[in-house]
């Protein structure tokens, strides 16, 4: 279901392009555009602002002059921006049904449970929540207010290792696949990672099991990253010999473990950036991100690792009628999908963002190369 008035929806793509300069220019510097790199190519040339989730939602809050944040990006990221926005800004999503399919795989309710289920196997003290960025307010404040942290894609060893250095375990959510990569970096073994099915009893675990692992995995995952497998990998490689395999840190373990190198977004922008001209590069990440790669550096061999798949569907969504609307409604001074969060959640939820700020501050996390996947072979 369309949130869109039939006047924008029936616009073509190229007639809502060429509205939104228009209102644009009329806002001015009351409004601040962001746009994932994720985002569609039509709709990313108006964002004031480029990034992943979280340099996004910072770069918001450092531009305190402008009123208005459009995000164009997906509803967890747009909740972020609340959080770390000054009390005087307001964040708009220009479709309210732009979410993440992995943040809605850990909802409040189920991990609330989860967390006393856990409890009654173990004690709880000796277990830190750590939730994953796309994950709700909800969620980021469940973990602030039980001592735990979030993390991106960016800082998740930092993170992990905070965790190990106090003698806990994790319960990570909710992406498996970051926790499982991570936690293989850092040489725990796969079965001392167990994996917590929030629709069965007790995560479909064992007493033993809940007690005895190192890190409980949250069942959840990212259907663009989990597209990818090895065989895509070498069958990648047979065809394009001497290329080098980059994929993103919510791949599955055999694809990180395959590829020449794994990090998150803004790691693989990098690196791509870094590449000498001539390199042949292979990327396993969102579709049009790769396809901008391409365009942006034309020296450079960049292809998807699999051809014809691999756009977020919800980021998609966010297209140019929509943020044309959202602009069209505030030149006439009305917001519309605005996203807000209660002031008790975002007290938590910062708690928990504060947190990993503060870890990665004294850790100094890797920060610009790709790791080598070599720690996991
Ligand atoms: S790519 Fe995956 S994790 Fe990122 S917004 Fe889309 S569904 Fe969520």
């Amino acid at each position: 279901m369309t949130s869109l008035p039939e006047a924008w929806a029936s616009l073509t793509d190229s007639e809502a392009v060429d509205r939104i300069a228009g209102v644009r220019s009329l806002l001015g510097d009351e409004v601040l555009v962001l746009g994932h790199h994720y985002q569609r190519d039509e709709v990313i040339r108006f964002a004031d602002l480029t990034g992943d989730s979280y340099a996004l939602a910072k770069g918001a809050a450092a531009r305190g002059e402008a009123r208005w944040i459009v995000f164009c990006g997906v509803h967890f990221m747009a909740e972020t921006a609340r959080i770390l926005a000054e009390p005087r800004q307001r964040v708009l999503l220009p479709d309210r049904e732009a979410g993440c399919s992995m943040a809605d795989m850990a909802e409040i309710d189920e991990v609330e449970v989860a967390w006393e289920e856990m409890a009654a196997a173990r004690d709880p003290g000796g277990v830190i929540p750590i939730t994953y960025v796309n994950s709700s307010a909800a969620v980021k404040a469940f973990v602030g207010e039980r001592g735990g942290a979030v993390c991106t894609s960016s800082n998740a060893g930092a993170v992990y290792d905070w965790a190990l250095e106090q003698g806990k375990a994790l319960f990570f959510l909710p992406d498996q696949h970051l926790g499982r990569n991570v936690g293989s970096r850092k040489g725990i073994p796969l079965d001392g990672m167990r994996l917590w099915d929030p629709s069965r009893e007790t995560g479909g675990l064992g007493r033993d099991e809940v007690a005895s692992a190192a890190v409980l995995l949250w069942k959840g995952h990212c259907r663009v990253h989990t597209r990818f497998d090895g065989k895509q990998i070498e069958a990648f490689r047979r065809r394009f010999p001497g290329a080098r395999v980059l994929v993103h840190w919510e791949c599955p373990l055999d694809v990180v473990e395959a590829a020449d190198g794994v990090g998150s977004t803004a790691d693989i922008v990098r690196e791509v950036a870094a590449a000498p001209a001539g390199s042949i590069l292979g990327i396993g990440t969102e579709l049009h991100l790769v396809s901008r790669l391409a365009r942006t550096h034309p020296d450079r061999t960049i292809l998807p690792l699999l051809a014809g798949t691999g756009v977020c569907a919800t980021m998609n969504r966010i297209d140019p009628q929509h943020l044309l609307f959202t602009l069209d409604e505030l030149a006439a001074g009305r917001a519309v999908h605005e996203v807000t969060v209660p002031d008790g959640v975002a007290a938590g939820a910062r708690l928990a963002l504060e947190r990993m700020l503060e870890i990665t501050r004294r850790r100094e996390a890797p920060r610009g190369a790709l790791a080598a996947p070599s720690g996991l072979r």
